[in-house]
């Protein structure tokens, strides 16, 4: 939208403020709200999963039961029983994840913006994978990050790429362990083990952001890194992809001292996450319902996995390469280098079809020829069809 006419257009912004730039995502996703789209765009949850009744009923409880305290203002750090609960939910294997160390945020975004908020000065080397979630790109962007791009391959995240020389100065470093956001990779065990180890020594957090972990299609997830080294890892979880994204329920689990600069943080942003959410979610939860919830998520997930990837070996040809995802929400895929998917995007949404182009996750050097192929949500008949038709486009243009 062009502002230039309207009446304040001479209003002085902060530098921060017009250094701000709408998520190329945010802005696709409007174009395929139009219901003939088939889009393959956004990263939302399939609405076929989300508890409405338990959540319906676990809110009539707390209305009932708790009316004051659950429309009061309440703690900063979140409602006691739900970190007790994820503290409890951390700690097993002979893992001990203290109640203390757990910060409720407004969704896990949130989080990233605290994390940016107190790491980050303007200028500081930010270590990110190549690519990375573009909503921690836009998030740690607003506190002036410096990234630095460290390697990848199919394995995710190369520890052995984090030299002196690379981590300089740096003041994070940003990991997504399981089914990244946008490539669906999974960091292998050995590697997990030698970032647990990294964050042992290193002068700056290692930040695991895991909203994706439980979706892990066998149902036999790999150890978390917080698991591995407790004191020493940053972990960001989420109920947006295991409940609903609507609910914005995240929590960080940090080291106090952290933790507490943390709690400063978000007492300037929010005060609190909803005391009425927190409460319901913990209703929800607190009798094993995500034990239930889950496995049904990842059966629905991996069928909608498993009809992506047939449609992609029916229709592609040859020169496209994908990834087989072991769990999460995404296919990452590779065209013919001279192919910029910025530009089939604009092609593929005359057709009705629409994918998130690879260029912004990256934070630098943009792989154009690359994209991000979300399956949760479109049903399967569905995704044959914008798979064909996204097919035929880059076939005329081999
Ligand atoms: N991290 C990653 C990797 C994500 O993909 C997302 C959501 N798309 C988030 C964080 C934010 O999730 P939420 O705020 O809903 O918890």
């Amino acid at each position: 939208m062009d502002h230039s006419d309207l009446p304040h257009k001479d209003w002085q912004l902060s530098e921060r403020a017009r250094k701000l730039t709408s998520s190329a995502i945010r802005e696709i996703l409007k174009v395929t709200e139009r219901p003939e789209v088939i889009s393959f765009a956004g990263g939302l949850p399939s609405p076929a999963t989300f508890p409405a009744e338990r959540m319906r009923e676990a809110a009539d409880r707390v209305l009932r039961d708790a009316p004051g305290a659950a429309l009061q203002y309440s703690a900063t750090e979140g409602y006691l029983p739900l970190r007790e609960w994820i503290a409890a939910r951390y700690s097993k294997d002979g893992v001990q994840i203290r109640t203390s160390q757990v910060l409720i945020t407004t969704g896990s975004q949130q989080a990233l913006d605290l994390l940016g908020k107190v790491l980050i000065d303007a200028g500081s080397p930010v270590l990110v994978e190549t690519p990375t979630y573009l909503g921690a790109l836009q998030a740690f962007s607003v506190y002036e990050a410096s990234y630095v791009q460290v390697p990848t391959d199919d394995n995710g995240l190369i520890p052995e790429a984090l030299s002196p020389a690379l981590t300089q100065g740096a003041r994070l470093l940003y990991a997504q362990p399981n089914f990244q956001n946008p490539t669906g990779r999974r960091l292998s065990l050995e590697r997990r083990r030698a970032l647990a180890e990294f964050a042992r020594t290193s002068p700056f957090p290692v930040v695991e952001d895991d909203p994706y972990g439980a979706l892990d299609y066998a149902g036999t997830p790999l150890p978390t890194m917080l698991s591995m080294a407790p004191d020493h890892i940053v972990h960001c979880g989420s109920f947006s992809k295991v409940l609903a994204p609507g609910l914005r329920l995240g929590y960080i689990i940090a080291p106090e001292e952290l933790h507490f600069k943390l709690v400063q943080a978000k007492q300037a942003t929010d005060l609190h996450t909803p005391s009425l959410t927190q409460r319901i979610v913990y209703e929800v939860v607190k009798d094993g319902f995500l034990d239930e919830q889950i496995p049904k998520i990842r059966e629905l997930y991996r069928d909608q996995c498993e009809a992506m990837l047939s449609s992609l070996e029916r229709h592609m040809p040859e020169g496209v390469t994908w990834n087989r995802p072991e769990g999460g929400m995404f296919v990452w895929a590779s065209l013919p280098k001279h192919i910029d998917t910025m530009k089939l995007l604009e092609a593929s949404i005359e057709q009705n079809v629409a994918f998130v182009p690879g260029g912004p996750f990256f934070a630098d050097e943009a792989e154009a020829h690359t994209l991000r192929l979300s399956f949760v949500t479109v049903p399967p008949a569905r995704i044959d069809e914008g798979v064909a038709r996204l097919a035929a486009l880059i076939r005329e243009r081999l």
